[in-house]
């Protein structure tokens, strides 16, 4: 019997605002083969998002209990709420031969690449500047004042470790941007 190859780990890691989920989103539906994990997170949830498919929405409590019972290949507190990946669905989607993508923190990429060492691709997303940043975040009209506030200072911090990736790329033009993804993850699933 043929081993099944493994999956492909692809990890995007861009400051929020920046249309990371605009490119994965297009990513996923020009490579079928490609699916993205679902994070857990004690985040409220937002308009639009439904449980279980966006993320799953966990208590404080609930979320804290299954880190302690050692459930997260990585955890991290972004933007004041717990966010995490679930080990047994990440190495069973590999060893079934799925490739992922993950939107996660920098933190969190940064436990990923600890665990995965150099199974693992890692992309970054800059914003063209903080003011262009800023300006999304406030018409995106999802996040409070205090809330978009906090992203940017975390964003400001994210920018400066952009040379740590594999791959970093500015979205100033969504077309462009997204035509040097599509090349970049073309790339990786065919190696
Ligand atoms: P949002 O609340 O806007 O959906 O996501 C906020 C941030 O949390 C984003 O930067 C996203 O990449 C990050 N994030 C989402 N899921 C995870 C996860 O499982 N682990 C980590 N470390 N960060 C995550």
């Amino acid at each position: 019997m043929n081993k099944v190859k493994e999956g492909k780990i692809i990890v995007v890691v861009a400051p929020s605002g920046t249309g990371k989920s605009t490119l994965i989103k297009k990513l996923k539906e020009d490579f079928k083969q490609l699916v993205e994990s679902t994070s857990c997170t004690t985040r409220p949830i937002r308009k639009g998002e439904i449980d279980g498919v966006h993320y799953f929405f966990l208590s404080k409590k609930e979320f804290l209990q299954r880190k302690n019972e050692g459930e997260f290949l990585e955890w991290a507190i972004v933007h004041n709420n717990y966010y995490g990946t679930s080990k047994k669905f990440v190495e069973k989607k590999i060893t079934e031969g799925q490739s992922l993508i993950f939107d996660i923190d920098i933190q969190g990429a940064d436990a990923f690449f600890k665990y995965f060492k150099k199974k693992s691709h890692s992309i970054f997303i800059s914003p063209p500047s903080i003011k262009e940043l800023e300006k999304r975040l406030t018409s995106r009209g999802t996040d409070t004042e205090r809330v978009i506030k906090t992203r940017i200072e975390n964003a400001k911090k994210e920018i400066l470790r952009k040379n740590d990736y594999e791959h970093s790329l500015v979205n100033d033009d969504l077309k462009k941007t997204y035509s040097e993804l599509y090349t970049i993850v073309k790339n990786i699933l065919e190696e």
